[in-house]
């Protein structure tokens, strides 16, 4: 699919250099633009910032008629009009929010095929009689070129997003079978993946699916002290300064502090979280694109989509629970950044109190993805320290900790595993009686970081599965049992190879 012959190539680098100011492709999106361009279903695991978009906007540039794009957020769809209008792309959407006249004269247009590109949010396929009308319409005179189904991780119910009326988008190509279907999405375990490519009916969909590594960003994990204000602000000066950054706050009340904290220390920075003024929203938007704010201080639960496209995020400094995910919005411009996390106990106790493993290969496996650590090229902070690896056989730890998930019945968490393994007769390990368990207290004499990186590699190795539906992530047992044989036979055999990852001895 990376040909340069086929018979669009040379409109589509024209269009991306003079409509998109782009120079050149990014990784699998000449492939992914080939792929749908002959017609295929295709489905495209590309991580944030990658630069999906791009993949239908040009197809939709260079075709014949529309392209339908459902999209989850009104906000999102507003920005990448914007965008597209800004680069003389005519581009519209339609909403259930609108006036009846204006929808009308939406539809007018679309029929003139006046659009290129019409955004929809899934609940206006589910509802609209007057949008369906138009699509049958415009799928009968050959006008329907393309249907594109961004954010496509929410129509699986394993998804962390799911959403009803994506559940229902199956509907789009039983109607449409000759229309071509692109779905995209950074985020989708193998299970997402298939339960997607079956519930939009895509069976023969060309996958493309690419490295979540994210070779331009370097991962640095402080614990959060009183000082760490005093700490970001060194931080921002040293290495990022007047450059664009992101910081994320627990709390309301938190962005509002951290903000003004780092305006008296001299950097340009407001908050922006959910109970603000729609105006002070829309005038932060607004200073921020025009570059009159270098640094947003957020919630993370807070949805940022006009403001994560408009230019390019270099920090991301995580105040409080760190969470991973919000690190890929840091580099989307493809330049140097940094993700600062300020870590305190959470849930992610694991990723955080490792101080011996690669950062990224810690993430990385957050999606199911395998990575050499050596390619991380000292851009994270334990790959930076020094360590000295002392080798030792885990093969009866590993094996005890997948009994004792056998033992409580594979619905507890993997930190709740860990507890009873070591011992713990917290009021939660008593309540559900596992201190009498014969392997309680098993593994008292292991460190608790020891104990979570093996647990972890049974993980990474398949033995054990993590459901990352659950919100506590209830592990249990991968149900290939050769795969289990195997592993143990494997372990056994090579009793010193795996340990390399385990046990530093600083
Ligand atoms: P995604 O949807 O995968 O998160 P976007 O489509 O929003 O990513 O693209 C992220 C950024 O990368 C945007 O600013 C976009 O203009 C830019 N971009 C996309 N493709 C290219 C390219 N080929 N060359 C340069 N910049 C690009």
């Amino acid at each position: 699919w990376s040909s340069t012959n086929f018979p669009w190539t040379k409109e589509l680098e024209a269009k991306n250099r003079n409509k998109f100011g782009n120079r050149s492709f990014r990784p699998n999106q000449r492939e992914v633009i080939n792929a749908t361009m002959s017609g295929n279903d295709v489905f495209v695991l590309m991580p944030t910032g990658g630069g999906k978009s791009l993949t239908y906007q040009l197809p939709a540039l260079i075709s014949e008629g529309l392209t339908l794009v459902v999209c989850p957020l009104v906000s999102l769809i507003q920005d990448q009009i914007m965008h597209l209008s800004q680069a003389n792309i005519p581009a519209t959407y339609l909403s259930a929010s609108m006036e009846w006249p204006e929808q009308q004269e939406i539809l007018r247009g679309l029929m003139s095929c006046h659009y290129k590109l019409l955004y929809v949010t899934p609940e206006k396929i589910a509802k609209s009689n007057s949008l369906t009308g138009l699509l049958d319409n415009l799928y009968s005179q050959g006008h329907l070129s393309r249907i594109v189904i961004d954010e496509a991780h929410c129509v699986s119910q394993w998804g962390h997003d799911f959403r009803p009326d994506y559940k229902n988008l199956g509907v789009l190509k039983q109607n449409f079978p000759k229309t071509p279907v692109l779905a995209l999405t950074a985020t989708a375990t193998a299970r997402v993946k298939e339960d997607v490519v079956q519930a939009l009916g895509l069976a023969n969909c060309i996958v493309f699916r690419q490295s979540f590594n994210r070779p331009n960003l370097r991962y640095l994990l402080r614990p959060k002290t009183k000082k760490c204000l005093e700490d970001i602000d060194n931080f921002i000066r040293t290495n990022h300064f007047k450059e664009c950054g992101i910081i994320y706050c627990l709390s309301r009340m938190d962005c509002e502090k951290v903000a003004e904290k780092l305006r008296e220390c001299g950097h340009s920075v407001s908050h922006y979280h959910g109970s603000m003024d729609p105006v002070d929203r829309t005038r932060v938007q607004k200073q921020w694109s025009k570059d009159k704010i270098n640094i947003i201080c957020a919630t993370v639960a807070f949805g940022m989509g006009n403001l994560i496209f408009q230019t390019s995020v270099c920090i991301t400094s995580i105040v409080g629970c760190p969470m991973l995910m919000e690190c890929g919005r840091a580099g989307r411009d493809g330049l140097p950044s940094s993700c600062l996390l300020y870590y305190q106990y959470s849930d992610y106790v694991s990723y955080c109190e490792n101080d011996v493993d690669c950062r990224r290969l810690l993430q990385l496996i957050h999606f199911g993805e395998m990575f050499d650590p050596s390619r991380c090229a000292k851009t994270c902070d334990n790959c930076l320290k020094e360590l000295t690896w002392v080798e030792k056989d885990v093969t009866n730890i590993a094996r005890q900790m997948v009994e004792l998930v056998t033992m409580t019945g594979q619905s507890h968490s993997s930190s709740h595993i860990l507890e009873v393994y070591r011992g713990s007769v917290s009021q939660n390990v008593k309540k559900q009686r596992h201190d009498a368990l014969p392997l309680h207290g098993a593994g008292k004499h292991l460190a608790k970081g020891d104990a979570a990186r093996i647990m972890r590699h049974l993980v990474t190795e398949g033995i054990l599965i993590e459901d990352v539906k659950k919100i506590d992530r209830h592990i249990f047992l991968s149900e290939n049992d050769l795969l289990l044989v195997l592993f143990f036979l494997y372990l056994g055999i090579h009793l010193f190879l795996i340990c390399y990852l385990l046990f530093n001895e600083k």
